[in-house]
């Protein structure tokens, strides 16, 4: 299914599907001075094609490999649709994850990208490297507007759940929201979210909480505690989803980020 949402030069193209809205699950791209960001996810292509082939945007800008922004990548490369993203997403995008059940339930297969696609060139509108949610994390800038698209840079104030350590930093993406707060931005979409209300307010939040989070964590680990102690006692028990997911989002993986770069902060102390 796909909403459409205007907000002045902005259009919001909201994907679900029955099964990802039972997941409690949407994305959004958007589309902006003649380009989308983002190419959702495997279901949603057909949806996103025909919007791309009646408004014929320039080309379309993908902020990381995650199946839910790149989903689409080889349809739009076999479609002829130009697309811009960083070499570490078109590596990632080329290369099979590991992915589970509960994202192939929600956003359908990851076809790889393995068809040479045209490129073309973001006029007007800055990336932003925001590393941290993923090692290839994006956002982009409408210097014109003040307006950040910021892919998956907030999703939420608190989110105690991080993907495993070879794919999220925790400590990373804390620089990553004060660098993008510190743009002052006047609108802030977020791609689960939408328009952020009073966005700048929450990006500090956000790196408030986490930055307290990752220090308590901190203090724990030099004390000698375990990650699964550390994780029940300043994040809470796993959910249910954490199961559901089969630990793909976990407590525990957030501990592990920060423990993994414990050392480094340690040292530049
Ligand atoms: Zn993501």
């Amino acid at each position: 299914m796909l909403r459409i949402e205007r907000h002045d030069d902005v259009t919001r193209l909201h994907f679900s599907t029955w099964r990802s809205r039972r997941a409690g699950y949407s994305v959004s791209c958007f589309a902006v001075r003649g380009m989308v960001v983002d190419a959702a996810f495997d279901d949603a292509g057909p949806e996103l094609l025909g919007w791309i082939r009646a408004n014929k945007p320039e080309g379309v800008i993908v902020t990381h490999a995650h199946d839910d922004h790149g989903g689409n990548a080889e349809l739009l490369a076999r479609s002829g649709v130009p697309m811009w993203m960083a070499p570490d997403t078109e590596t990632l995008l080329g290369t099979p994850q590991v992915r589970g059940w509960h994202r192939t339930w929600a956003w359908g297969g990851m076809p790889l990208l393995h068809t040479p696609f045209k490129r073309f060139e973001p006029r007007g509108l800055e990336i932003i490297d925001a590393r941290g949610h993923s090692p290839d994390h994006y956002v982009v800038w409408d210097p014109q507007t003040e307006t950040v698209f910021a892919a998956d840079l907030f999703l939420g104030v608190k989110v105690r759940v991080a993907h495993p350590v070879h794919r999220e930093d925790v400590r990373q993406q804390i620089g990553s929201v004060r660098k993008i707060a510190a743009l002052k931005p006047k609108r802030v979409f977020d791609a689960h979210r939408g328009l952020l209300k009073d966005g700048i307010a929450l990006l500090h939040a956000k790196a408030d909480w986490m930055e307290e989070t990752v220090g308590a964590i901190d203090q724990r680990i030099d004390e000698g505690w375990d990650d699964a102690a550390i994780a029940k006692n300043v994040l809470g028990n796993e959910t249910l989803f954490t199961y559901v997911t089969f630990f793909d989002w976990s407590r525990a993986n957030f501990v592990a980020s920060v423990r993994k770069t414990h050392g480094a902060r340690s040292a530049s102390r």
